[in-house]
């Protein structure tokens, strides 16, 4: 094994429980029962001084009632930390953990995370430290307080050196270095950022950091890292080849150390000065130093320098010419060792299965990232497709509505117009064309189903006598009352139109000739009593009629008119204001009469009439 192997394994054990015995600041005594006050005294004590840090719990259990549910919290943390002191770090850390793992308090969960790391490193628990190095690094950025940022970047800067990281270790020791605002905290960086130096191989420090960190680890006074620090620099003496520099600042510090009382500082002082005063040829110090080293470690077998004081004990024995001796000091320096190495090989694996692990789970992270991302555009794209088909249905939608009102309003107007076009303007009945359509379709249909019918023409008596007295607008609403009068007379299937001016036709389907005088007369008393109705209150009106039929005319309309008009001729010659009725065919229709349809007249002869009526209208 060469110097610098030896040096680097000599020194491993003990730094990282510095940071978890290290307190930042000098303890004071405790003055007050006041909780906050006790518990900020408590987490400053060093923790080296047991009587001070004893008393300052043994106030907080007194007040412990007191304590709101955060300071509650951290009595729980400073309990846990007092039973790790006590050298039981399996003890606390369940409870460590569990501080660690809290939401309620994110700087005291940051604080109780660096002293598990710290146990678990301890308890060489390798995997579980580096498992909690990166989530602990995550929550760095929140912590804005000093002295928890330093005991992180401690914690930080001393796992990476564990982990055979020293770039990454110096980076975060010069962070430590920047963010100190005491020499304590300085200290701390000096003697991290030169201890990565010194594992990662290097036989000296930098001028300049070595000024820099003497200096600031003379300031902090003689705490756990200052003290560290010195041997660290015995360290770098030993690797230049220069024992007897080496033993004079152990020796210098030794006392002190002894006075701090931490068992893997004082035997690693130990060890190496055994070492230093074999390679200076004292043999009986190197001896003395090499048993002292070994009853400190009593309870650590395994540790480095155990190794370190059996393999001088044995080059001594081996010198002294004592194979016996020799021999059983080097089967023990084996075994040490073989533990030591196991140790350290143990550590690095841990940290490449952790740095896998988190390789591993980033990959899956940004695996499953990407699948989030594909779904998310998925369903994007989805809900767009679905969008534009909505857009698609709703414009087919409004397209069909259009034209659907499209249609109506056509359809409605043009109803209208049919409507306008068979419709006679003042008194809304049929117009004269459009009665000849109804009538013929309806005389149609009563010839093929043998059925009997009726044509009766009706003609207001003296009506333009009627517009000269009252004037033509009355004369208007007379025909409408007229008109009136008629309907409550007819069926639904009666066909009713105007033939012009005051010259109406009523084509009766399934009435006989004894059946229309009855619906004439009826027609005619109804016009004549209508005429006393409140549109034209005290003006007498009367109308003629005359009728024909199927039986005598057959089923033309153009000869049922003929008929028809030559009896109203004839009951208007015969006094007005009554019913006249064709009883038989014989007729002459030579003579011109008006313009009843399309200007042919004819009259009837006397003997062929039946007439109706009271004859009073002319009178
Ligand atoms: P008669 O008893 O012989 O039928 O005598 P009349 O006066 O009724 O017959 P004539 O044919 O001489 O007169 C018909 C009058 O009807 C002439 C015309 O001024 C009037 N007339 C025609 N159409 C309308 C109309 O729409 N409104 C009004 N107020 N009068 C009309
Ligand atoms: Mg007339
Ligand atoms: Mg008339």
């Amino acid at each position: 094994m060469d110097q610098a192997g030896r040096y680097r394994l000599v020194f491993r054990c003990c730094a990282f429980l510095l940071l978890f015995v290290a307190g930042a600041v000098a303890a004071t005594a405790p003055v007050s029962n006041d909780p906050a006050q006790l518990l900020r005294q408590a987490e400053n004590v060093e923790p080296s001084n047991h009587a001070v840090f004893d008393e300052l719990m043994g106030r907080l259990d007194k007040v412990a009632t007191r304590l709101s549910p955060q300071q509650k919290l951290h009595h729980r943390y400073l309990l846990a930390r007092q039973i790790a002191f006590a050298g039981n770090y399996a003890a606390a850390l369940p409870s460590l953990t569990a501080l660690a793992d809290q939401t309620a308090d994110p700087v005291l969960a940051f604080r109780a995370s660096a002293n598990v790391i710290d146990l678990l490193v301890a308890q060489s628990r390798y995997e579980e430290a580096f498992a909690r190095l990166n989530p602990f690094l995550d929550q760095l950025p929140q912590i804005k307080e000093n002295d928890v940022r330093i005991q992180g970047l401690t914690a930080t800067a001393q796992l990476y050196t564990e982990a055979g990281q020293y770039d990454v270790s110096m980076s975060y020791a010069d962070q430590l270095i920047k963010e100190s605002t005491d020499a304590q905290s300085a200290c701390r960086g000096w003697f991290l950022k030169s201890d990565a130096l010194f594992e990662s191989g290097n036989a000296q420090l930098p001028a300049k950091q070595l000024h820099d960190g003497t200096e600031a680890c003379e300031k902090a006074g003689d705490t756990l890292f200052s003290l560290s620090f010195q041997y660290l620099l015995a360290g770098f003496d030993m690797r230049q080849g220069r024992p007897e520099s080496a033993i004079r600042l152990l020796q210098a510090n030794y006392p002190k150390v002894l006075l701090a009382g931490f068992p893997p500082q004082v035997s690693e002082f130990e060890a190496t000065l055994a070492r230093a005063y074999w390679s200076e040829g004292d043999f009986a110090s190197a001896t003395k130093f090499a048993n002292d080293a070994l009853a400190t470690n009593a309870n650590r077998p395994y540790s480095e320098s155990t190794a370190n004081a059996y393999q001088v004990l044995y080059e001594v024995d081996k010198k002294a010419g004592d194979s016996n001796g020799a021999l059983a000091n080097l089967e023990k320096y084996v075994v040490a060792h073989d533990g030591y190495l196991s140790r350290l090989s143990a550590k690095a694996l841990a940290y490449q299965i952790v740095k896998q692990q988190v390789l591993a789970k980033k990959l899956q992270i940004e695996s499953l990232d990407k699948k989030n991302k594909i779904l998310t555009l998925q369903g994007e794209l989805d809900h767009k497709a679905a969008v534009t088909s909505r857009l698609y249905i709703v414009l087919l939608l409004m397209v069909l509505a259009t034209i659907a009102l499209w249609t109506y309003r056509i359809k409605r107007s043009q109803l209208r117009f049919m409507k306008l076009a068979r419709r006679d303007g003042l008194t809304g009945i049929f117009n004269r064309q459009h009665f000849v359509n109804e009538a013929e379709l309806l005389l149609q249909y009563c010839r093929k189903s043998s059925r009997d019918a009726c044509l009766v023409l009706i003609d207001l008596d003296h009506f333009k006598a009627v517009n000269d007295t009252h004037g033509h607008a009355v004369g208007d609403r007379v025909l409408q009352r007229a008109v009136e009068a008629c309907k409550t007379c007819l069926r639904s299937t009666d066909i009713f139109g105007r033939l012009g001016g005051e010259e109406f036709g009523i084509l009766l389907p399934e009435c006989t000739l004894g059946q229309v005088v009855v619906r004439a007369e009826q027609i005619r008393l109804a016009i004549a009593t209508a005429a006393t109705g409140e549109n034209a209150p005290g003006i007498p009106i009367s109308a003629s009629f005359g009728a024909s039929s199927v039986v005598h005319s057959g089923y033309e309309l153009r000869q049922l008119m003929i008929h028809a008009d030559a009896a109203l001729y004839r009951a208007k010659r015969e006094g007005r204001n009554r019913v006249n009725v064709v009883v038989h065919p014989g007729f002459d229709d030579s003579m011109p009469r008006d313009d009843l349809l399309g200007g042919d007249a004819h009259v009837l002869q006397d003997a062929s009439m039946f007439r109706s009526g009271d004859g009073q209208a002319d009178g």
